[in-house]
């Protein structure tokens, strides 16, 4: 089959791969119908030394199960499936508890031997934990929509979640790339009042004032912080969405919280230690976030999709087959796209 394989920085291929086969009876093989090209897989684009072996892609996926191993027993053959990013297997204390990604079987996609979604077919270790049936057909109108349930959606969820958003509190995202547009989305599904959105890019924050923003701060760094004290008399919101994962944007999103306020951090750190952890400490700020556990919020952001109250697939601004994969990455990287929906 074909597959998208990275060999070093600004280096994306599309390849001759094996086939995926079944080697455990809990796996099961996908027929990739839609995938995406993610802000995450830019950091090796823009950084990763050159490799012989190459790094296969795409962690976000949709698609036709196409064989089940003979321990699989809540997908089957032809089912129209999510896989989120991460392989969970469902049954140990962590994905009981709604943390899939700190299942003890926990893998991702593209990594650990598993192969990329960026690919025709692809192998799901505990098919079972692991992927979503979803009850529509495979060309659905709202495939784009529904594949944000992947990956964006739910990560920009859990970063409302963990900064505490609810009716009448005021919110921050930091970041206009297509998780802080889904944080967007989430923070106004879950109630909040105003919604900041810090970004500059004159199209996506035409999209966020779509989803609900009220506010836009485009200045960047103390300008940005100054800006938000401003329009919140001085004190900042009650819970921010850190959606960057860089330094500075670490530092504005402790700036911007309101003392005893909330941090949901979904942006993978650049840092080793937390930027601005002594102004956190001193304002009672909590901090959390991580790797979201997209498989645990699809049973509750489906509906809202299926049902048209929320429309997470407007983040995608191009579709392209297989070919389109490098110049996809590349648009990406240049800013010229916002998110690239990969139609194998
Ligand atoms: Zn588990």
């Amino acid at each position: 089959m074909r597959a998208t394989i990275m060999r070093g920085a600004g280096d994306v291929r599309i390849e001759k791969v094996p086939d995926p086969t079944i080697i455990e009876s809990t796996n099961a093989l996908i027929r990739v119908t839609r995938a995406c090209v993610c802000g995450s897989d830019l950091w090796p684009y823009r950084s990763m030394q050159p490799s012989e072996r190459g790094q296969p892609m795409g962690h976000e996926a949709i698609g036709v199960v196409e064989a089940v191993g003979a321990d699989v027993r809540t997908v089957k053959r032809g089912d129209i499936v999510v896989m989120p990013f991460a392989s969970s297997d469902g049954t140990c204390n962590f994905c009981h508890e709604g943390l899939p990604t700190a299942c003890i079987h926990l893998s991702f996609f593209g990594n650990q031997g598993n192969e990329g979604a960026q690919a025709e077919a692809i192998r799901i270790p505990y098919a079972d934990g692991t992927l979503f049936p979803i009850p529509v057909g495979k060309d659905d109108a709202l495939m784009p929509s529904l594949l944000t349930l992947a990956d964006v959606l739910g990560t920009g969820h859990h970063a409302a979640v963990v900064a505490k958003v609810g009716p009448g509190k005021d919110v921050a995202v930091v970041g206009d790339g297509a998780v802080g547009l889904c944080g967007v989305i989430a923070a106004k599904r879950l109630g909040a009042e105003r919604i900041f959105l810090l970004g500059r890019h004159p199209d996506r924050i035409a999209l966020a004032r779509e989803f609900g923003a009220t506010d836009i701060v485009s200045e960047r760094g103390p300008e940005a912080i100054e800006r938000m004290r401003q329009l919140t008399g001085g004190h900042g919101v009650h819970a921010v969405l850190e959606c960057v994962g860089l330094t500075q944007a670490m530092k504005t999103a402790v700036e911007i919280t309101r003392a005893g306020g909330a941090i949901g951090r979904v942006g993978v750190p650049q840092d080793a230690a937390m930027p601005g952890s002594q102004t956190a400490f001193y304002h009672n700020v909590t901090v959390g976030g991580g790797p979201a556990p997209v498989r645990a919020y699809i049973r509750e952001l489906l509906p809202d999709i299926l049902e048209g109250r929320i429309q997470p697939g407007r983040v995608f601004d191009r579709s392209v087959d297989l070919d389109g994969v490098p110049g996809g990455y590349r648009d990406m990287n240049d800013r010229k796209a916002l998110k690239v929906m990969v139609r194998p």
